[in-house]
Parts: structure tokens; C-alpha cells; sequence
């Protein structure tokens, strides 16, 4: 690994050209795209558009001049395209944690002798909290979640378990599931299947219907590029439609919403998972940033995706004073999704160090320092400049200065 052969693999890069469709400042490596996607030009574009000329001229009219009302559907269909689901299964709507309430409610409905929702302690956060809330609302004997380690989750899918729910691309450590191999094994034990794709869709080829997927959520702002607060998707594959309610009926998942009558009749098809008004300006942000992906292979993108991280990994182990940080995403690149994770016991101060010095990364509790390698528009020059900034800052101990040790609100 050296600074000439990370140039010579820039000029060979089929994807070098579409960095210039994100605005990104000048002397910042952007490592973190994994968390929130920069701004691509046409998502600017669009939204000095849908604010200017849309809601600033055409107002109330723009729902149908401008086609709004349809925009969770459409943009659902070009997500759909990323993530190998045929039309009218996919939907953009709400935050990752709302559609699993949605999801994890009509799974549980579509298997009533059951109760356990099964996942693991180490998925995100959010996932597991939306779980809670559900059991605490259906009561135990209805719901209740129980975890596993990964080395156990096969053994664990019994005649118990409603639903398994799991994170394809751990936000943590980067290892990724055998998505089709514990859809099937779960079908086959009768559990329904949700699959959060947050650190998946727009990072890694996926084919949702050849795997026969019963549901799916994923997330609008990370690789997606939607913007902060972009809406998240759901996915409901076509043969589990309509065969139950999913709770938080609200008049956008009516059949007829402008028709005002008093009870709710469900509309057909995946746009029953709608709850209410969507954010336009977000949405339409998100719409934009989609076509970037309009010509690019999925394939293409993982590949560059595992030589990123693989020039990465190279380019560490050249530098005594890095064997401090320890590698604890899967080595094997087919393995992980398209991030580098490294335990520290001063994880969070060299984090702050390197922002500090232009290179972009994310701190996860309690040791962890993510390095996401978003091909898109991650240059091989810009991992080599990262891992140069890297040596330097653990070599020279200089993320041990007072500045770099104090918590900030968001990590
Ligand atoms: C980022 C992320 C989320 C975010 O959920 P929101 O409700 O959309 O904020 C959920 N799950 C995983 C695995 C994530 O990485």
C-alpha cells in the first residue's frame, strides 16, 4: 500500500466520476457516510425547487401538480429497484423505528399461537426498544422478546418463536448475516422474518424477493444520501398483504382518505402501512438523491466497497503503533458490510482527533471507532490519507490533549 498505488487504483476506479455528484468540502476525507450520507447536487437542487417554485408558488396545488401525494410510492419503487423487490412492496414512510412497530404488530397478528420475538442484545438500539414497547402493550403472554447470541440463533428458532427480527449489517462490528440461509430456516419453523437493512440498502446487493423476505425496514439516511431525518422504508412482501391491520391507522393508510368518512377501511396493498402526512421537503430530498444509484451496478459498489476496506486494512498494518487497535469487524471481506470497525480503550478521543484533522469517523459505545467506506465517492487516495492521519495521531499520542476527551451530545 502506498500513496502511488492508491492513485493508480483511483484511475482505474469505474466509480471515481460520481463523487463529483456529492458536494463535499474541500480537505475533509468523509469516512462516515455510513451514519448520514452527504449532500448530493440533486438533492440541493430539488430542494431549492420544491421550496421555491412548489411550495413557494404552486402551494396546496403542488399534492397533485407536483405529484406529492404519490411520492412515498414512487419513491418506495426506486428503493424497491436497490433492494431486488418488485413493485408495490416497498414504501417510504416514517423512521426505521415506527414501521417496526408497524411490522413487528402485524407479523405478531399473522402468528397468534406464538409469542417470542426473537433477536440479539448487540442489534441496534431501536430495534429492540420498539419491541419492548410492543410486549409491554400486548402483555407477556402475547409478546415478548427474547435475544441470542449469533452462534445460537439457529438452535433458537423453535416453535416459539412469531417473529425473528434481526439487523442484516451489524451496526457495530460490520458482520452481516446469511440473509436468504436464515429466511428459509426460519420459514421453515414457521416465523415470519424482518430483516432491518439500515447498514444494507445502497451498500450491498440484495435481492429481497429471490430470498422470499417477509418484511423488511431500512433507512433513508445513510446510504441512501437522503439527508438528516430522512424517511426510513418497509417492505412487505406481496403474499403477506392484506391479510391483517397494521395498528397505527392513520387516513394516509385509508382506502380513500379525502372521502372524510369517520371509519377506517384500509387501502389495498403495501400503502396500508402508511400513517399520516409524509415531509415533503424530506422526501423529496431522498427522491432526488436516488438517481445517483439510476446507473450504477449494486455489485459494483460492494466490490469497491471490500477493496476500500481491504486498502484499508493493508495500509494499518504497515504502521507498528496501530497493532493498538484492534480489528473487530469479520476479516473476511464477504463477511461484512461496507465498514471497518476497530476497538481502542481511547476509541473516543481519536475519534475526536481525526474529525479534528479533516477525517470523519464515528465513535460507538463503549470502544468501538467506525470507519465507514462508502464507494460512491471514497477515493483509495482518501483511505490512504486516512490511515496516514491515523498513525500519526496514535504514534505522536496527540488525542491525548484535554480538548479531545470531553462527550459531546451526539457521537
Ligand atoms: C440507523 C439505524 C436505525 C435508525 O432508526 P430510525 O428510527 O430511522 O432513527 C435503526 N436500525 C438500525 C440497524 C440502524 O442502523
Amino acid at each position: 500500500m502506498s500513496n502511488d498505488k492508491a492513485r493508480e487504483l483511483d484511475a482505474q476506479d469505474p466509480l471515481a466520476g460520481k463523487r463529483s455528484e456529492f458536494l463535499l468540502p474541500d480537505d475533509t476525507i468523509y469516512l462516515d457516510g455510513n451514519s448520514l450520507g452527504p449532500l448530493p447536487r440533486a438533492a440541493r437542487d430539488r430542494m431549492q425547487e420544491v421550496v421555491n417554485s412548489q411550495w413557494g408558488n404552486d402551494l396546496i396545488g403542488s399534492w397533485n401538480i407536483h405529484n406529492w401525494i404519490d411520492l412515498p410510492t414512487t419513491v418506495g419503487r426506486k428503493i424497491g429497484r436497490l433492494i431486488g423487490a418488485a413493485d408495490g412492496q416497498v414504501i417510504c414512510c416514517d423512521s426505521i423505528s415506527v414501521n417496526l412497530f408497524k411490522l413487528l404488530s402485524y407479523a405478531m397478528q399473522l402468528n397468534p399461537s406464538r409469542n417470542v420475538i426473537l433477536s440479539q442484545s448487540d442489534n441496534f438500539p431501536t430495534d429492540l426498544y420498539v419491541t419492548q414497547g410492543l410486549a409491554g402493550l400486548l402483555g407477556e403472554q402475547r409478546c415478548q422478546l427474547k435475544n441470542v447470541a449469533t452462534e445460537k440463533l439457529i438452535e433458537a428458532l423453535d416453535e416459539s418463536v412469531a417473529v425473528l427480527m434481526l439487523t442484516h449489517v451489524n451496526f457495530r462490528s460490520g458482520a452481516v448475516h446469511d440473509l436468504p440461509k436464515l429466511t428459509s430456516l426460519a420459514q421453515q419453523k414457521g416465523i415470519l422474518v424482518v430483516w432491518d437493512l439500515a447498514h444494507s440498502a445502497g451498500a450491498l446487493p440484495l435481492d429481497l424477493d429471490s430470498a422470499n423476505v417477509d418484511f423488511a425496514v431500512g433507512c433513508g439516511y445513510k446510504y441512501l444520501n437522503g439527508g438528516p431525518g430522512a424517511p426510513a422504508f418497509l417492505y412487505v412482501a406481496k403474499r403477506l398483504q392484506n391479510l391483517a391491520n397494521q395498528p397505527l391507522q392513520g387516513w394516509m393508510g385509508d382506502q380513500s382518505p379525502f372521502d372524510f368518512k369517520p371509519d377506517y377501511r384500509p387501502s389495498t396493498g403495501v400503502t396500508q402501512f402508511l400513517c399520516g402526512t409524509s415531509g415533503i421537503l424530506s422526501m423529496a430530498a431522498l427522491d432526488a438523491a436516488l438517481d445517483i444509484f439510476a446507473d450504477v451496478d449494486m455489485q459494483a459498489i460492494s466490490q469497491k466497497s471490500r477493496e476500500l476496506s481491504d486498502f484499508f486494512i493493508g495500509s494499518l498494518a504497515q504502521y507498528p503503533a496501530l497493532e493498538e487497535l484492534i480489528l473487530v469487524s469479520p476479516s473476511d471481506p464477504q463477511l461484512r458490510g461496507s465498514q471497518l470497525a476497530y476497538s481502542h480503550p481511547d476509541a473516543y478521543a481519536i475519534c475526536q482527533t481525526l474529525i479534528d484533522l479533516g477525517v470523519i469517523v464515528d465513535f460507538r459505545a463503549p470502544d468501538i471507532i467506525r470507519f465507514g467506506f462508502t464507494p460512491l465517492y471514497t477515493s483509495f487516495l482518501d483511505v490512504w490519507t486516512a490511515a496516514q492521519k491515523l498513525n500519526m495521531i496514535v504514534d505522536s499520542k496527540l488525542y491525548m490533549h484535554a480538548k479531545y476527551q470531553t462527550r459531546l451530545k451526539v457521537t
